[in-house]
């Protein structure tokens, strides 16, 4: 069975890509299965570029398939903020349950489509033989006024999808999944892979 590292420390990203791949003939090793300690500079413009960047390092280390998730939240009208900045937005240790708290208390004029955000993922696979590809997913919804829901992670609970009338953190795993930025990429990706693999 081919084996592909995961190229990220994102427990929450790993959860939902396993759970999506297990129906996919590979082994997907996260970077602590493979023994991968390292704290990769993402100094990238767009969440391709820091896929890419992602991707081929750690390629480069294990010299195994890498596949690498940069994703984060876009929100209009905070100029699409906090946008790759989204792991790091008002410092990597303050709380979600502040950030999202931020995001809401500045939103506090916004009203009905004002409110448009969509998460972000943008996936990349590096080969050893130097070969990268990429793919994108998005997901379009309104900032809640209020955080709902325990699933999921991040700024879940402020991303109030319409269609569902619930935030993507109130969703079923399952359904999260199968309408995500992650998901809508990972079915490209494993497009790509079953291609090249
Ligand atoms: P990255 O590790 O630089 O790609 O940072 C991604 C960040 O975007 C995460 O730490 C979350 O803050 C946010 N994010 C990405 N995907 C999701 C999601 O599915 N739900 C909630 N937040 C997400």
């Amino acid at each position: 069975m081919k084996k592909i590292i995961f190229a990220t420390t994102n427990q929450n990203k790993v959860r939902e890509v396993k759970m999506m791949m297990k129906d996919f003939d590979v082994e997907l090793c996260t970077m602590k299965e493979a023994g991968i300690n390292v704290d990769i500079v993402e100094d990238g413009t767009t969440f391709e570029e820091n896929a890419v960047i992602k991707a081929k390092t750690i390629m480069e280390m294990t010299g195994e398939i890498a596949l690498a998730d940069d994703s984060g939240l876009e929100v209009d009208y905070l100029d699409g903020a906090p946008g790759i900045y989204s792991a790091r937005f008002l410092g990597e240790d303050t709380s979600y349950d502040i950030k999202n708290q931020y995001i809401i208390d500045k939103l506090k004029d916004a009203r009905g489509k004002e409110r448009s955000a969509r998460f972000v993922c943008a996936m990349a696979a590096a080969f050893p033989n130097g070969e990268v590809f990429t793919c994108k997913g998005t997901i379009e919804g309104l900032i809640a006024y209020e955080q709902k829901g325990d699933n999921g992670f991040g700024y879940d609970p402020i991303v109030y999808v319409p269609e569902f009338e619930m935030t993507t953190g109130e969703m079923a795993p399952e359904l999260k999944n199968s309408i995500s930025h992650r998901g809508k990429a990972l079915e490209q990706m494993k497009e790509i892979l079953s291609r090249k693999l």
